[in-house]
């Protein structure tokens, strides 16, 4: 048995405050923080000695007394801004600047402030891994650390640095899709690679008022944990406390570890087998000026709607070794790209790979700060005119279906003379002779009063979407924010153009075909000697919000598979369902009718 001890250092009591009134937080006021929930306690300071010395040594004390195995640090990274004396004091040593009071990543002291922070937390991080490694070289500190695009340490050095790391993303909540697990794995697999991930999953539910001693829905925590383990991470369930006030989430979690358990020869996964990658950016977020996630998430719920095998890919992680395992890469509003970034996303052209972009990308540098043009501008074809136009009201997208006949893009959009258009749309020059041009743009035009609502131009020439191809390689760009808006709007049009794109772009055979109703989350993978391909049942009312009250099953569906490397599968079986299902092989491609599937459904192949 492994054992993990957890330290909490977010929070101290009077005596600690009286003895070292520096070790306590401050706010921009110059005011002590008192703590938010225990009104008896003090938030300390992350940053400054109580971490870095006195944490320091609690650790090396538990590690010598109990030779525990590592020790998971919750809340180790402060409690937002704290203005105390050694952090003033620090940061002006660093930097020359006193601490920022905007938050506009533009003001260099703030600019500044983000990249000391996160030096000053890895320095911390690797303090107490030391101290504790000096007394169990086996052991190791696990920060509670990482995330997406909006999370504050980089993931790429988060990457180097841990052996392994817990995903706490333990419930949704709000408008959370029910795929955001999932999206957490491969936020953390892009920069951790195949290294183990846990993800937390909590028993109770997940919301601002902290209810932690309830107990959820077992619907929802089985589909929640369905997600997560089809998305690779290792399911560790958390409970406050040890008392049991309401012991409904024993049967649940007991059913749930009992199934993985029977499978668990097929979850140790070797590699992802998508095809299809999609970029998050922290440091557009850290210094663009927008922290927006929507562009992700609405490229996010249009692979789920598509069925489409996808991971994540981190910007700065954009080497031939993390990215040939790609056909395409999208890059959603990929505001900040440096030069070199530019540069790797060329050669993954050149080398054959295909590119979608929308909206600003590159039109920043790696800093934030706006270029006179796309830093892509060559790859798109398409140069900035230096304006941007929005929010747009009633404006449209014309489908040219005479120009562009039959035209992959407008796939499933036949009969659409013209669909919605976006919010926000950049002003473009093309820089070359675009072959087709399917959409064109019908400019704003008044929606009040009722006898105003007209177009007032049926037609331009204005494309908004630029489609360019070079051998094998395909680059789609659209100068509008497509994905956020169908974050937003959820119109079934832009997925059409959404799906439509990336299959265009990625231009080959795809390694699974999944067709039936519903929406299910698909993932693939190789172990050693098996394939899999996930099936994970999101088709519910209360999908867009839950709890997920009952699991409903969806009907049949037909999965083709093509195996790679010419093998052939030896044995065909569906692990939940426990039954061999109808296969049909046809060279190195099988077909496999799942008859029916309740939350999770895993295809399981043997091969030779
Ligand atoms: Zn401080």
């Amino acid at each position: 048995m492994v054992v993990i001890a957890r330290t909490d250092p977010h929070a101290t009591y009077d005596d600690v405050a009286a003895t070292h009134p520096d070790w306590i937080a401050v706010d921009a006021s110059g005011n002590k923080r008192r703590h938010w929930a225990s009104p008896e306690m003090w938030v300390t300071c992350g940053l400054g000695p109580y971490n870095f010395e006195f944490m320091t040594d609690v650790k090396k004390e538990i590690m010598s007394r109990y030779k525990v195995d590592g020790i998971f640090i919750n809340r180790w990274d402060g409690s937002g801004m704290c203005y105390c004396e050694h952090c003033r004091k620090n940061f002006k040593d660093a930097s020359g600047f006193e601490l920022p009071r905007s938050n506009n990543p533009q003001d260099p002291a703030r600019l500044a402030y983000i990249l000391w922070r996160q030096q000053r937390l890895f320095d911390l991080w690797q303090t107490w891994d030391r101290a504790v490694r000096t007394i169990n070289p086996d052991s190791c500190v696990i920060p509670n650390t990482g995330g997406g695009a909006t999370s504050s340490l980089d993931m790429k050095k988060i990457g180097e640095l841990a052996p392994t790391l817990m995903a706490d993303r333990q419930a949704r909540s709000g408008l959370m899709a029910p795929w955001a697990i999932g999206k957490n794995a491969k936020e953390y697999r892009a920069a951790l690679g195949m290294k183990p991930i846990v993800g937390i999953f909590s028993i109770g539910l997940e919301e601002p008022e902290r209810w932690k001693d309830s107990v959820q829905n077992g619907a929802e925590i089985r589909l929640w944990v369905a997600d997560l383990v089809a998305n690779g991470m290792r399911p560790w369930f958390t409970k406050f406390g040890g008392v049991l006030h309401d012991e409904r989430w024993l049967k649940p979690v007991e059913d749930i570890y009992r199934r993985l358990a029977g499978w668990e020869k097929y979850l140790r996964n070797e590699r992802p087998l998508a095809r299809v990658g999609v970029v998050y950016s922290q440091q557009s977020n850290w210094f663009g000026t927008s922290r927006e996630e929507g562009h992700v998430n609405g490229w996010y719920q249009a692979l789920i709607e598509a069925r489409i095998p996808f991971e994540l890919v981190h910007d700065r992680l954009l080497d031939a070794a993390h990215i040939s395992q790609f056909k395409t890469l999208i890059l959603p509003n990929i505001a900040a790209l440096s030069d070199a970034q530019c540069d790797q996303l060329r050669a993954f052209v050149t080398n054959g790979g295909s590119v979608i972009a929308t909206y600003e990308t590159s039109i920043c540098d790696e800093w934030g700060v706006r270029r006179k043009d796309f830093g892509l501008a060559d790859l798109f074809g398409v140069g900035w005119k230096g304006r941007t136009e929005g929010p747009m009201q009633n404006s449209y997208l014309r489908l040219e279906h005479d120009a562009a006949p039959g035209h992959q893009m407008l796939r499933g959009l036949e009969d659409a003379p013209r669909i919605i258009n976006g919010v926000w749309r950049l002003e473009v020059e093309p820089r070359e002779k675009f072959a087709q041009v399917p959409l064109t743009l019908i400019p704003s035009y008044p929606d009040l009063p009722m006898e105003k609502v007209y177009p007032r131009v049926e037609k331009t020439d204005i494309a908004e979407v630029f489609l360019r191809e070079s051998g094998k390689s395909r680059v789609v760009y659209f100068p509008w924010d497509i994905d956020r808006t169908f974050w937003e709007v959820l119109s079934v049009d832009h997925f059409k153009l959404l799906r439509n794109a990336v299959e265009w772009a990625t231009n080959e055979e795809p390694s699974v075909t999944v067709t039936g109703h519903g929406v299910l989350d698909v993932t693939a993978w190789r172990q050693k000697n098996s394939f899999t391909v996930h099936l994970v049942n999101l088709t519910n009312p209360m999908m867009m919000k839950g709890p997920i009250r009952e699991l409903i099953p969806i009907s049949e569906q037909k999965v083709r598979i093509r195996l790679p490397d010419g093998l052939r599968a030896k044995k065909v079986h569906l692990l939940a369902a426990d039954k061999s299902p109808r296969a049909q092989h046809n060279g190195t491609e099988l077909t496999v009718t799942v008859p029916s599937i309740l939350d999770h459904e895993i295809i399981a192949i043997d091969v030779g």
